[in-house]
């Protein structure tokens, strides 16, 4: 399979940088409009209808044209509405076509809308190990007026191999992730409109302060903690089903657990993450998988790629390291050092199940949007039926 890892790489401020995404922008726009207007879905499509209008309206070159219309297309497919006039739009570079870099990775030759120029860059060391990786569709960055490369690396890795190492895989539990482990995967992420939804409809019958509306409320706690139960179940399988014999699973040890603000649903919390860690032992113990626990302390505000630690790198769901520019899904992020630390203090004994994910950076200021990749799927043949999700 392949992993994706992006490394964002300061740029010289050049006037040259703040012209090119002033006109992409202009010309996305112009594409987006046509796009959506028109509904047109297919790339083809937008070129037949505006590629030679965009390079003699907004002269822009050959190679980045392409990039626009296939970056209007996906923005209009991704958007159930318009998408939203931005002023600034990250352009999209493919490698070697419309960026190129030095074999000693210290100078990056960017087309502009003035043409091809030359930039010096430094790699961060953490991101050395990529550098013999294919560059996939990078981006061009403006964030609080400073100039990035976000250079998108892609590695084959072989996880299936005959005679493999014992893998450790470190999942993080959190109040709207349920869980989150190290190999990129995301579980029981519809839980926080779930339960945003379920705290709406609480506060509903609270304003009635009748017999009935409190035994109503009671109610919708007990179905939901049967709710919380059966999804409990399910996730500790899948993560169960997703490692082999000899394995090591690596938990948090609860005792020092640090998430939930609201001290009144705290318990729901605890008693849930507690509950998801049991279920997560016991089908472990069946099948010959380790479960061990390590002292969460910093798992989320230490960088997984350099180990810089600071209450900065993080912001809401979005991980990003002030040291290195490391950046991913905050969780995930935890999840990486939760194995890593378990391997440090145990003598590296294992792989990590550490697999990238592609790190999207397409759009500069969305820093903050979490990431949910669809992969928890409901299905579970020996468990009891779900209860009723909603209250
Ligand atoms: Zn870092």
């Amino acid at each position: 399979m392949e992993q994706a890892v992006t490394a964002k790489v300061k740029l010289s401020n050049r006037k040259e940088l703040q012209q090119t995404i002033k006109v992409y922008s202009e010309a996305l726009q112009f594409c987006i409009d046509k796009a959506w207007e028109e509904d047109i879905k297919y790339r083809s499509n937008l070129h037949d209808e505006c590629y030679y209008e965009i390079r003699e309206k907004f002269d822009v070159p050959a190679q980045l044209t392409c990039n626009i219309l296939q970056h209007a297309i996906e923005a209009v497919k991704e958007s159930g509405s318009k998408p939203e006039v931005k002023e600034e739009y990250s352009p999209r570079y493919n490698f070697p076509r419309s960026a190129s870099v030095n074999k000693e990775w210290t100078e990056l030759s960017l087309l502009t809308m003035e043409g091809r120029i030359k930039l010096e860059i430094q790699v961060p060391e953490c991101y050395q190990k990529y550098l013999d990786c294919e560059v996939k569709e990078s981006t061009l960055l403006k964030k609080n007026g400073e100039f990035y490369f976000c250079f998108v690396f892609a590695k084959e890795v072989n996880i299936q191999s005959s005679c493999r190492d014992s893998r450790v895989l470190g999942v993080d539990l959190g109040v709207n992730k349920l869980a989150v482990t190290s190999d990129n995967q995301f579980y029981g992420t519809e839980i926080k409109e779930k339960r945003k939804e379920r705290d709406r409809k609480v506060a509903e019958i609270q304003s009635k302060v009748t017999h009935e509306a409190h035994n109503r409320i009671k109610e919708m706690g007990s179905r939901w903690k049967r709710f919380i139960d059966w999804k409990n179940h399910n996730i500790s399988r899948q993560i169960v089903d997703s490692v082999e014999k000899g394995d090591v699973i690596v938990l948090e040890n609860l005792k020092h657990i640090r998430e939930s603000n609201s001290s009144d649903t705290e318990w729901v919390h605890k008693w849930s993450f507690r509950d998801l860690q049991d279920k997560i032992e016991y089908k472990a113990n069946l099948k010959g998988v380790k479960v061990e626990y390590i002292d969460p302390q910093d798992t989320s505000n230490e960088c997984s790629e350099c180990s810089h630690i600071s209450e900065d790198n993080r912001k809401k769901g979005f991980f990003e390291c002030e040291n290195c520019g490391f950046s991913l899904d905050a969780d995930l992020n935890a999840s990486r050092n939760i194995a890593q630390r378990y391997m440090r203090n145990n003598g590296s004994a294992g792989s990590p199940v550490n697999l990238p994910n592609g790190e999207n950076l397409k759009d500069s200021g969305n820093d903050e949007s979490e990431r949910t990749p669809a992969s928890f799927e409901d299905e579970n043949t020996r468990k009891p039926l779900p209860p009723e999700a909603k209250a």
